[in-house]
C-alpha cells in the first residue's frame, strides 16, 4: 500500500483552514522559501513513512465534523500519496479538503502528478512564502502573493477563481430578524 512521510495529524485544529479541520503535515518540500515557518518538514527523511490507509483511519476517527487539511512540508511533493489519501476521503466522506502548496497552480497544472492530487482538492493556497510580501492581517495565507484557489470551480471554468470566505454564512438568513427587532425597538 502507498505511503507518505508523515510529520504529524493535528485532530480538531482551527488555525489551516474555515471551522474545524483534521490536519496531515507532512515532510518533505523542495521549495526552501526564507522564512519558512516549519523548516524542519523540508527532509522528507524527518517524517514516519505511514500507510494512507492509516491516516485515513484516523481522520474518520477525528471529530466527524472536522474537514481536512494537507500541509507540511508540501504534499505536492509526495502527490501520488496525497491523491490516494485524497481519493478515499472523497469517496467515502462528505469532508473538504484544502491543500497548502509552495507551487503555484500554474505550476501543477503543468505536472501529470500533480493534477492527480489536485483534482480531488476543494481549496489550493498556493505559492511560496516571500518574506517580503508577509502580512499578519491575511487570512489563511502568510504573504499576499499566495492564493486561496476555489479548485473545483477554476478547473469548471477554466479560469482562477478564488476561494470566497464567508466567516458568518447564516448572516443574510439572520439580517430580516435584526432589521425587525431593531424597528420593535424604535416604535
Ligand atoms: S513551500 Fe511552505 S513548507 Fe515549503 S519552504 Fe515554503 S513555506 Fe516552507
Amino acid at each position: 500500500m502507498t505511503k507518505i512521510s508523515l510529520l504529524k495529524v493535528v485532530e480538531s485544529t482551527t488555525v489551516d483552514g474555515p471551522g474545524l479541520r483534521t490536519s496531515i503535515y507532512c515532510a518533505g518540500c523542495v521549495n526552501k522559501c526564507p522564512g519558512c515557518h516549519n523548516p524542519q518538514s523540508w527532509d522528507i527523511n524527518n517524517g514516519q513513512m505511514t500507510d494512507v490507509n492509516d491516516i485515513f483511519a484516523q481522520i474518520v476517527a477525528d471529530d466527524e465534523f472536522c474537514n481536512v487539511t494537507f500541509t507540511g512540508g508540501d504534499p505536492m511533493y509526495q502527490a501520488h500519496g496525497f491523491a490516494e489519501l485524497a481519493k478515499l476521503i472523497k469517496q467515502q466522506t462528505n469532508k473538504t479538503i484544502w491543500c497548502y502548496s509552495g507551487y503555484t497552480l500554474e505550476e501543477i497544472l503543468a505536472d501529470a502528478e500533480k493534477c492527480e492530487l489536485l483534482q480531488w482538492i476543494d481549496v489550493l493556497v498556493d505559492g511560496r512564502f516571500v518574506q517580503a510580501l508577509r502580512d499578519e492581517s491575511l487570512i489563511f495565507k502568510g504573504s499576499s502573493n499566495q492564493r486561496v484557489i476555489d479548485v473545483q470551480k477554476t478547473l469548471n471554468e477554466r479560469r482562477i477563481v478564488l476561494f470566497k470566505y464567508n466567516p458568518f454564512p447564516d448572516f443574510e438568513f439572520v439580517k430580516p430578524l435584526i432589521k425587525q427587532d431593531c424597528a420593535f425597538m424604535h416604535n
